[in-house]
């Protein structure tokens, strides 16, 4: 409790917190039944192969349509389901729908699945893995795993031993977000990635600061010389797409070419791109 009661100001702060936490416990509890009452859907949103136009894969996006909140933003629930473990069965969704979707595109278009620090420190991963290429039928080499730099900031031995594990499935691994996590450059020594994704905050600022311009340069030379696929996110300008070309990157991702779409609308989206390539 904050010192100097008696200041109206304080109590206010205390109710707005009361308030605050009252809200989050409700939206936790919604969470947790919001696969069963059918409010998650998977959207998935094109990355495009910068050589040749062509879609190489898609990257599944969770979306949550809360009855009362409208739609509520996975920057907002994926933290809240880490915390609560919801982020176990909904992981597993959504690794189960994606690879269902993805195994009714064309034969080289891939799909790429954010998994969460949260599901790694489970060995289950590997088995949920497993479970959704053997049900739908899709290859392995067809799912594509993204984690984030905090992965490997938790358990260091067992998440190797995990990647290492799905890497020997014939599954690809992606290091998102690149360049926004502590120590990124220690991470690409200790695991093979395939991909590396330039966080979009860096295409962002590519025609304001030359900082952005210098690091885009970097992780595009340091990636192609290990040997990976460089990819960059949050492409929304012609501008953007050309400067990435240039440098070299291997693919892009953004609302230039595509929102991400309901897995309805995905054929549709194909032929548009295609047709735009040709
Ligand atoms: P992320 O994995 O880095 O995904 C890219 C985010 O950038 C998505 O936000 C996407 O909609 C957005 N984006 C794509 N192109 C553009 C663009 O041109 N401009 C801008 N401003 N944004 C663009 P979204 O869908 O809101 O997801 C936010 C984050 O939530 C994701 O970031 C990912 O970390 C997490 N997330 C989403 N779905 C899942 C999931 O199924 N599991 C887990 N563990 N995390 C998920
Ligand atoms: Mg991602
Ligand atoms: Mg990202
Ligand atoms: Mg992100």
């Amino acid at each position: 409790r904050a010192k100097g009661g008696g200041r109206g100001g304080w109590s206010f702060f205390d109710e707005e917190m009361d308030l605050e936490l009252r809200k989050r416990r409700a939206l936790e509890n919604d969470l947790r039944l919001a696969i069963a009452h059918g409010e998650l859907e998977v959207y998935f949103q094109p990355i495009v192969n910068l050589a040749h136009h062509r879609v190489s894969c898609c990257e599944a996006l969770l979306r949550w349509k809360h009855p009362e909140r409208g739609y509520v933003s996975p920057a907002e629930f994926i933290p809240l389901a880490e915390e609560t473990g919801a982020i176990g069965a909904i992981g597993e969704w959504v690794l189960r729908r994606a690879c269902r979707e993805a195994a009714s595109w064309p034969d080289g278009i891939g799909v790429a699945v954010n998994v969460s620090a949260a599901q790694f420190r489970n060995a289950a991963v590997v088995r949920a893995v497993m479970e959704a290429l053997t049900e739908s039928g899709l290859p392995a080499y067809r799912l594509e795993l993204e984690i984030t730099e905090s992965v490997l900031l938790t358990d260091n031995v067992a998440t190797l031993a995990t990647l290492h594990t799905l890497k020997r499935l014939g599954v690809r691994v992606a290091m998102d977000d690149f360049g926004t996590g502590y120590s990124s450059l220690s991470y690409l020594q200790s695991f093979p990635f395939d991909k590396i994704k330039i966080d979009q905050s860096f295409v962002r600022n590519l025609d304001i600061t030359a900082s952005s311009r210098l690091i885009v340069r970097s992780v595009v030379g340091l990636g192609r010389s290990l040997g990976m696929t460089v990819t960059a996110e949050g492409i929304e300008t012609e501008a953007q797409m050309e400067h990435l070309r240039l440098e070299g990157c291997d693919e892009a991702q953004g609302y230039l070419f595509s929102r991400p779409v309901p897995a309805a609308g995905i054929h549709a989206l194909f032929d548009r791109l295609r047709r735009q390539a040709a």
